[in-house]
Formats: structure tokens, sequence, C-alpha cells
């Protein structure tokens, strides 16, 4: 599998404090990695850095083994990034169908008229919203808000998606759903990174997770190992 991601050393600093702390990582096409770590380890930051949301303040950041560090998001976006958010982003007063056609006929494509079209049925079809196309999206579940999301992020037909907490808020059974329709997506060969705090999530789907505290990459294997790693179990425990 050739290489889609790379971060050579990659830091922010917000003032005094030091989010992200030299971090090399590597991420293979088609794989889905679980990004790990404590509440303010910097998981989130990296993110932002990899969108380009955030400038780092050293390292590189290569994609598809282009230097993009410092490229602005519609830049890294063109490259065939795209993310969710913790918080779901949807636009409530417009339709499932206008929802994912702004990121699509706005996104890297451009995309307009029938290939636009087909596009946003082809996005709302893989969440399982393609029935309700011409609903109002304010009139949606928070699990189907949180498909709708996925489709929008789909939009733009990306190469690496960043999933930030997508799984968080559901219940026992939306959580099946939702490891499925992960689950599915990776069949298409997309490549994912997925920040995820449910432990049995990341144990479904992601054979290998990274793992980072107080900013640095404490970790980086297979799941069963990193999950069983002391250095990994003591950063749960604030140690
Ligand atoms: P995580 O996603 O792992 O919870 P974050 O990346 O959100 O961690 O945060 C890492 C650290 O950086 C935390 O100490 C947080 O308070 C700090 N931080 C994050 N964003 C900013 C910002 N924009 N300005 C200042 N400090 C920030």
């Amino acid at each position: 599998m050739s290489v889609l991601l790379e971060t050579q050393g990659l830091t922010k600093r917000f003032g005094g404090l030091t989010a992200v702390n030299g971090v090399s990582l590597t991420v293979r096409r088609g794989e889905v990695l679980g990004l790990l770590g404590p509440n303010g380890s910097g998981k989130t930051t990296l993110m932002n850095l990899i969108s380009g949301a955030l400038k780092s303040s050293e390292g590189a950041l290569l994609i598809n083994g282009k230097d993009m560090t410092g490229a602005p998001p519609h830049r890294i976006a063109k490259s065939g990034v795209a993310r969710t958010f913790q918080l779901v982003k949807i636009l409530p007063s417009l339709t499932l169908e206008e929802n994912v056609m702004v990121p699509a006929a706005f996104g890297p494509d451009r995309l307009w008229g029938r290939a636009l079209k087909a596009q946003v049925a082809e996005c709302l079809d893989m969440v399982g919203l393609h029935a309700r196309a011409g609903q109002q999206a304010s009139e949606l579940t928070y699990i189907d808000q949180k498909r709708l999301e996925l489709a929008r992020a789909l939009a733009s037909a990306p190469k690496l998606l960043l999933l930030d907490e997508w799984l968080a808020g559901l219940n026992p059974t939306e959580l099946h759903e939702g490891i499925r329709l992960i689950r599915e997506l990776e069949q298409t060969g997309i490549t994912i990174i997925m920040v995820e705090h449910i432990m049995d999530a990341v144990r479904a789907l992601c054979p290998r997770c990274a793992v980072m505290n107080s900013g640095t990459l404490i970790a980086d294997g297979p799941t069963d190992q990193v999950l069983s790693d002391p250095h990994v179990v003591a950063a749960y425990l604030g140690e």
C-alpha cells in the first residue's frame, strides 16, 4: 500500500503551550487509523493541522507525496482531505439534498448539473438517507444528523476522511449502525483517521492505532498491542 499522508515532526504551539509536539505519522492508502489519547492530548489540534485549519509551528505535512506544509484548507481539501466535526455542522433549514449539494458544488471539483445531482444522490445513498433527500435537515434525529454530516464530508469524494468522534453520543443500537456504516465506507477504499474514545468501536474498526499524550505520540502500532501497552494504560489513568 502506498503512503497517502505523512507528517514529519509536526508541532503546534499556542503561546507557551505545545499542543502537538514533533508528531511523525505515516498513513497508507486504505488504512483505518484510530487516533487515541486522553482529553487535551492534542488529537483535535493534529486533525486541524492535517486539514489545514491550523498552520504548524514546525515540521512538515505531505499528502500524496506533495508538500502541503502551511497550505490553506481549500488546497488541502483539493488534495482529497475531508472531515467531520465533534459538534455536528449541518444546515438545519435546508433539505438533506441541499446540505450535501453545498460542499459538492463548492468543493474541490465544483460539480454542477447532472454530475452534481448524481454525486449528491450517491453520498446520501452511502449513508442510508437517499429516500429522505427532500426532507428538511432540522427534522432529523441525532444519528441521522451524524449520517448527513458524513454525507457532506463525502460530497467532495475525499481520499482521506478525518472523523472527529463521529460515533460519540450514539445509543448502543445506533453505535452498531454507525460502526457498520464506517465498515461499508472502508470497503470503498477510502483512508480514514478517526479520533475515538469508544474502545469497542476502535477494536472493531481500526487495525492500527496511534496514541497521543501531552502533544506527543506515545504509541503507534497494531491495536491490540497498543491498547495493552503500559505507557498507554498509564496515560489514560493520568499517571
Ligand atoms: P484533544 O483533542 O486531545 O482533547 P486538543 O488538541 O483539543 O486535545 O488540545 C490540546 C491542547 O491544546 C489543550 O491543552 C488545549 O487546551 C490546547 N489548545 C487547543 N486549541 C487551542 C487554541 N486555539 N488556543 C490555545 N490552546 C489551545
